[in-house]
């Protein structure tokens, strides 16, 4: 188990298998963010719904406006709700790379 993340090699394929990313996009500036989720440690388990929880506190690099991103994912790690709270919505990853 290494520290540092592999990069550089087999760019855009994922070798970071814990990583889960999201994309968010600030309304008031338009600044597009990458955020990502360590489905190992960022993951928090609902026990009432046996869903698990992640909750994000985001603040983008050009207006300094903060966020908060909640995504739910029910089995499979297949998200069931995605929510952005403040001036913030989700895009998607061709969205942020356009
Ligand atoms: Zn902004």
């Amino acid at each position: 188990m290494g520290f540092l993340p592999r990069l550089g090699r087999d760019k855009g394929r994922p070798t970071d298998p814990d990583g889960i990313y999201f994309y968010v996009r600030c309304d008031h500036c338009g600044e597009k963010l990458r955020i990502r989720a360590d489905r190992r440690h960022d993951l928090l388990e609902d026990y009432q719904t046996g869903t698990l929880v992640w909750k994000k506190e985001i603040m983008d690099s050009r207006c300094f406006r903060i966020m908060y991103a909640t995504v739910v994912f029910g089995p499979g790690l297949r998200v069931q709700s995605q929510t952005v709270e403040g001036s913030g919505h989700f895009i998607s990853q061709e969205e942020f790379e356009r």
